[in-house]
């Protein structure tokens, strides 16, 4: 570990600030605003941005998922081993296809409405008295923005995606500080990667409650203000309130509220993309307790169960008729897909 130089504590500015920030690996994901113990870091405009004078605790450059990482350590420590060569979406105990049971659920989601049934059953079923997910801003159309869900009401909410960035540590502190004893988290890669650090350090404030994770699968996120301000509306014309849903299956698919689809190419968008995106070397969430994609499917979430805590509850929610499963050699493009995109990120950046 590097946290400590020199028998002192490193501080935010020598370790986030000039490797993370300034190198332009800050996925943004909050983390290091949450943990300071002395509030010296606010959340500006997607970065951490020191407000008061930092005190050199050590604590910020040990959560980071971008400062001192190292896979195998982390591997070893959610799954007791690294992994082996040939395991190329990471380590898992199964892989399925999974649909939500509940109709309202399906009218509203984004591949299976896997992610937004499992979380409701497990609010409803008191495994957990929040989840940490991602809902949507009321000014801005589709710009997302952390949310502490504490009813299915609010989860269904949710549900769909939004392809920009969404910091849903600030859903989970803000859950650890109203009190919850009991929390899932839903977020990108990057963001199981902060929680596995805190979960490591240990933040027992945070890694406590902590009941399950979900990872999304995720090739990239975008610039809102590229993306939806600059190119959709702008360049496109089109008028962000118009949009009901958007997905991603080889090109961009836009379903508008007048029921008419209009696509825009992946290649267009993909100049949109986050800079630090193009660093990320983890597609289908490898360090999560379940990861959940499209991978090109229509109305399935193709799922990987990897810990046993995501196991149990997985198999909860399906006993108890929450969800429908189909083996996944029923579409073998998906995990085809899974193999591809798992492999084409890995040549982002190596590993350890
Ligand atoms: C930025 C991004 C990129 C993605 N890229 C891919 C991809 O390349 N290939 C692929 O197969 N799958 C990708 N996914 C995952 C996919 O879009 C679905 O989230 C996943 O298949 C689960 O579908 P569902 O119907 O089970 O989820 P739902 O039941 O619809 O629930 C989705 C959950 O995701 C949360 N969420 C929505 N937007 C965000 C966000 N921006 N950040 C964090 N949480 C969010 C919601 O709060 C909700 O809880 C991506 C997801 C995101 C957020
Ligand atoms: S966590 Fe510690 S090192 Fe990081 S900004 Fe706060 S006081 Fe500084
Ligand atoms: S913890 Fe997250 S937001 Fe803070 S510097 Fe690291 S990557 Fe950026
Ligand atoms: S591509 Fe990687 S860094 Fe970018 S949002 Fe997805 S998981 Fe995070």
């Amino acid at each position: 570990m590097f946290f400590v130089m020199e028998n002192r504590k490193l501080g935010f500015e020598e370790s986030l600030g000039k490797d993370v920030v300034q190198a332009n690996r800050c996925v943004g994901c909050a983390t290091c605003v949450v943990v300071c113990p002395f509030k010296c870091l606010e959340y500006d405009s997607g970065q951490p941005k020191l407000v008061k004078e930092c005190q050199n605790c050590g604590i910020c450059p040990k959560a980071c998922p971008k400062y001192d990482w190292s896979w195998s350590e982390v591997e070893e420590f959610v799954f007791g081993r690294a992994k082996k060569t040939g395991e190329d979406f990471g380590i898992y105990k199964r892989l399925l296809l999974t649909q939500a049971n509940d109709k309202k659920i399906l009218g509203r989601c984004q591949d299976g409405g896997f992610v937004t049934a499992l979380l409701s059953y497990a609010l409803e079923n008191n495994v957990i008295e929040g989840a940490a997910i991602s809902g949507i801003a009321e000014d801005r159309p589709f710009y997302p923005i952390p949310k502490l869900a504490t009813t299915p009401e609010e989860v269904l909410e949710g549900a769909g995606t939004r392809y920009c960035y969404s910091p849903n540590i600030l859903a989970l502190h803000e859950g650890v500080k109203s009190g919850k004893k009991s929390l899932a988290f839903v977020g990108t890669p990057c963001q199981i990667h902060a929680i596995r650090k805190i979960e490591m350090f240990p933040l027992k404030k945070y890694s406590n409650p902590l009941r399950f994770t979900i990872g999304l699968m995720c090739t990239e996120s975008f610039s809102y203000k590229g993306f939806f301000t600059e190119y959709l509306k702008l360049k496109l014309n089109l008028n962000l309130d118009e949009i009901e849903k958007m997905n991603i299956k080889g090109k961009i698919i836009i379903s508008l509220k007048s029921g008419e689809t209009t696509t825009v190419p992946l290649s267009e968008a993909k100049h949109y993309a986050r800079e630090s995106c193009h660093l990320c070397n983890d597609f289908s969430a490898e360090l999560a307790d379940i990861s959940a994609g499209g991978l090109g499917l229509k109305g399935w979430t193709f799922v990987i169960l990897r810990t046993e805590k995501g196991e149990s509850i997985f198999h909860k929610a399906l006993g108890d008729g929450a969800l429908k499963v189909r083996r996944v050699d029923e579409e073998p493009f998906a995990r085809n897909l899974l193999t591809k995109l798992s492999k084409k990120k890995l040549k982002n950046s190596s590993r350890d």
